[in-house]
């Protein structure tokens, strides 16, 4: 009787435990703790007591559930990672560190939570922040981007935003523009 109390117990306790991504075990211990104010985030150093392993998890606040509506109606959770993959996408062997594109995303993503006052808010509206934020960043991750958000089927298309892209370096290779594979985004 004892036995399945102490298991009860233990079963809850591992809904919240964090997992060791090594060795799947939810006995580990923090070893340090680092609040990051400007990401609003606090980074746990952590230790596997089972495998001996260290990693790191990363708390973040959460200003409320964001949902975003797609084109076709559809309405879903909004995707932080998915995000960030599609802006890393966009900015492959261009010279934009992780560091920068993190904090891209988490502005766009508090500009969402706080800018947007509907329930849910487009994916227009999330591939325009996105697309703004790039064309600061690197106008060929922005090219990138916005050919797969705005599902570019033809040259023209490509010509069409370049031409609408102040000053852009006539020496550019805009042959890697065009390289990036169609993925479906938002
Ligand atoms: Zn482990």
């Amino acid at each position: 009787m004892r036995f399945i109390l102490y298991s009860g117990v233990r079963a809850w306790y591992r809904i919240g435990a964090m997992r060791c991504p090594y060795c799947n075990s939810t006995d580990s211990r923090v070893t340090d703790s680092r609040p990051d104010i400007e990401d609003a985030i606090i980074r746990r150093r952590r230790v596997c007591n089972q495998c001996g392993a260290k990693f790191t998890t990363v708390e973040r606040v959460q200003m409320r559930d964001l949902l975003v509506r797609k084109n076709s109606g559809k309405v879903e959770q909004f995707d932080r990672e998915k995000l960030r993959r599609s802006i890393k996408l966009a900015c492959r062997n261009r010279e934009v560190s992780d560091d920068q594109i993190e904090k891209l995303v988490t502005s766009i993503h508090r500009r969402l939570e706080t800018e947007t006052i509907d329930d849910a808010v487009s994916s227009g509206t999330v591939g325009q922040m996105v697309s703004d934020s790039l064309l600061n960043l690197d106008p060929i991750a922005f090219v990138r981007f916005v050919s797969v958000y705005r599902k570019f089927s033809r040259i023209a298309d490509f010509k069409k935003i370049i031409n609408q892209i102040p000053e852009i370096d006539d020496d550019s290779d805009t042959a890697s523009v065009c390289a990036l594979p169609k993925t479906s985004l938002f």
